[in-house]
């Protein structure tokens, strides 16, 4: 909660010409818990890897696994080996562990590529964009399927990394007791990240690194407004990256044994939704509670870890499929004729919507009721950007 960043207050449409179709207020988020949070990844990382020095061991390749009777040894490239009583696979989308105990799990492209790309916020960037853009998350859709998120990232420190004033004692304590202080990582930023079906990208787009990333994300917005190309222009190269967005294919259940998975490693899902890691937290947490019963002698491993797969593949599933209906190469929206038809369409309906207050509202429950996350008895809901937006930070 310390190092997040402020919470956004706007959700805006917008066309490539920086006309809004749509925008509403986002609710402040009061619970600690079930609200949204917008979180810099690296900083994220570094929290959760607090107090883990002696336990974490860097530079360990997984190879492959062996299960006996009442172990299971992971096998490492350097040589090494590790025995337990259960492995649990976080390695992510391409995770080794699923590719040997799950050899039916598919993963495929949804023929989406993304490029990111960040720019510290100056005098000259934040002019470039809007008040209502400044204070919040806006998706920009454009002609040919392009897409672009903006996300402004501010945080509680000031560009010298003292905290900012005006923001209570209890905040800057809380960040002087964290063991490690890392949070000094990041600055306020300006997040970009443009999207298109791979076919209007340049074949060798997951090639380019860089600068090569922003000229191409100048070259394929010609038309856009020039504060958005400016955007692209300001970006830090170093921040760029392409993304291939790739997602999980939903699986049966499978009989549960001392090897489980979580996170990306059984369903990776597209951005679409923001929900991902959300969803890997969630798995953790719910493992973690079960097995806290295996310890304590109130369950059986093996029963313990059936329950936990048994909600995963239903709420992990769920999000799949629903981040995929968000990102996909196969929507009309990409085609070269009813692509423009299908844009049309869509603006005009969020225009509609823009002017018709208690339709807005609706619009608006309905993307903060996604948690992907639904709240079992007893379960701490870890809740997931609850307008459904990804963070590329
Ligand atoms: C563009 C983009 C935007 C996103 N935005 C959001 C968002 O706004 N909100 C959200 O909730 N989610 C978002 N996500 C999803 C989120 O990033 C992932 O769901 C999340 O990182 C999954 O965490 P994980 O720990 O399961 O896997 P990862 O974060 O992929 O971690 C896997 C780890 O395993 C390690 N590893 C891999 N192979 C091996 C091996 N053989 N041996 C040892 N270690 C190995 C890797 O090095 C890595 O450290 C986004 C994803 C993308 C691509």
């Amino acid at each position: 909660m310390a190092t997040r960043a402020r919470d956004p207050k706007y959700f805006n449409m917008l066309t490539e010409d920086l006309k809004e179709v749509l925008s509403f207020d986002l609710p402040p988020s009061t619970d600690p818990v079930e609200s949204e949070k917008s979180i810099s990844r690296m900083t994220l990382r570094q929290v959760l890897l607090t107090g883990l020095d002696d336990v974490v061991e860097f530079g360990k390749e997984f190879v492959r696994f062996e299960q006996h009777a009442d172990s299971v040894t992971a096998y490492f490239a350097d040589g090494s080996q590790a025995t337990g009583d259960l492995l649990v696979a976080a390695d992510g989308s391409g995770s080794g562990v699923r590719r040997q105990y799950l050899p039916q799990a598919k993963t495929e492209e949804t023929g989406i590529i993304a490029i990111a790309g960040k720019l510290p916020i100056t005098e000259e960037s934040a002019k470039l964009i809007s008040p209502k853009v400044f204070e919040g998350i806006s998706i920009v859709t454009a002609p040919h399927g392009f897409s672009c998120i903006l996300h402004v990232m501010e945080f509680q420190w000031d560009r010298d990394g003292q905290v900012k004033q005006g923001i209570g004692g209890s905040t800057e304590e809380l960040i002087r007791q964290w063991p490690g202080l890392q949070f000094d990582n990041t600055r306020d930023y300006i997040n970009w990240g443009l999207s298109a079906s791979a076919d209007k990208l340049p074949a060798n787009v997951m090639e380019l690194r860089g600068q090569e990333l922003i000229d191409l994300a100048l070259r394929v917005t010609p038309d856009w407004h020039p504060n958005l190309r400016r955007l692209f222009e300001l970006a830090d190269p170093g921040t760029c990256f392409p993304i291939d967005i790739w997602t999980s294919v939903p699986l049966e259940p499978w009989q549960s044994s001392n090897v489980t998975l979580i996170g990306d490693a059984i369903h990776t899902m597209t951005p679409g939704r923001g929900v991902g890691a959300n969803t890997a937290l969630r798995d953790a947490l719910a493992l973690c509670r079960n097995l806290i019963e295996v310890r304590d002698g109130r369950a059986e491993l093996l029963e313990a870890i059936s329950r936990y797969e048994s909600k995963m593949i239903e709420y992990g599933f769920d999000a799949v499929i629903k981040s995929r209906q968000q990102m996909s190469a196969d929507d009309p929206i990409h085609k070269p004729v009813i692509g423009r038809v299908v844009l049309a369409g869509m603006r005009t309906a969020m225009r509609t919507v823009n002017h018709l207050s208690p339709l807005k509202r609706r619009m608006r429950d309905s993307m903060l009721t996604y948690r992907g996350a639904e709240r079992d008895e007893e379960e701490f809901v870890i809740s997931p950007a609850a307008n459904g937006h990804p963070n590329y930070s």
